[in-house]
């Protein structure tokens, strides 16, 4: 079952807490497939969240290579129950979101992060990171807890209508 469909807001599930995985077993590596079969599908998409596909669990995939924006990248990285530890630093970033299709927004996110959780093997595992690849993190991990980034900006000023292909 590879690429899903993506919800679009205001679907609910969008706005609930996921709940984390208890075990790290093949039905989570399953999804984990299906989650970055989905990401890839969508062209400059950087991340996505289980919420997003229908599955509230705590799991997001991630991959910012090649992306003109990254300073840092740790290739394809899917994160199971991941948990943000923000660093230093603050800055504004123009995010879109496959949820929200038709805008984008100017998000302030943590410049340099620390996240841990686990791998699909079930080991854990934390990186440090920063800038665009801790944003695309930053972004994911507020899926889990229902968080979109309209509800991060500090006026609809910060809101843009999103450019038609
Ligand atoms: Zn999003």
């Amino acid at each position: 079952m590879p690429v899903r469909p993506v919800l679009i807001y205001p679907h609910p599930m969008l706005k609930s807490v996921a709940a984390a995985c208890e075990y790290v077993d093949d039905e989570i590596r399953a999804l984990a497939v299906d989650l970055l079969e989905t990401m890839r599908h969508y062209p400059r998409t950087v991340g996505l969240a289980a919420p997003q596909i229908g599955v509230p669990l705590r799991l997001i995939a991630v991959d910012v290579t090649g992306h003109p924006k990254a300073t840092v990248c740790h290739g394809p990285m899917v994160i199971v129950n991941p948990e943000v530890v923000t660093g230093e630093g603050s800055e504004i970033g123009r995010e879109g979101c496959l949820s929200l299709p038709s805008i984008t927004a100017d998000v302030r996110r943590a410049k340099r992060i620390f996240v841990k959780g686990f791998t699909l093997a079930g080991d854990e595992v934390s990186a440090e990171t920063s800038g665009f690849e801790a944003r695309a993190i930053q972004h994911e991990v507020d899926h889990l807890d229902g968080i979109l980034i309209l509800d991060r900006v500090a006026s609809p000023a910060e809101v843009f209508p999103r450019r038609q292909k």
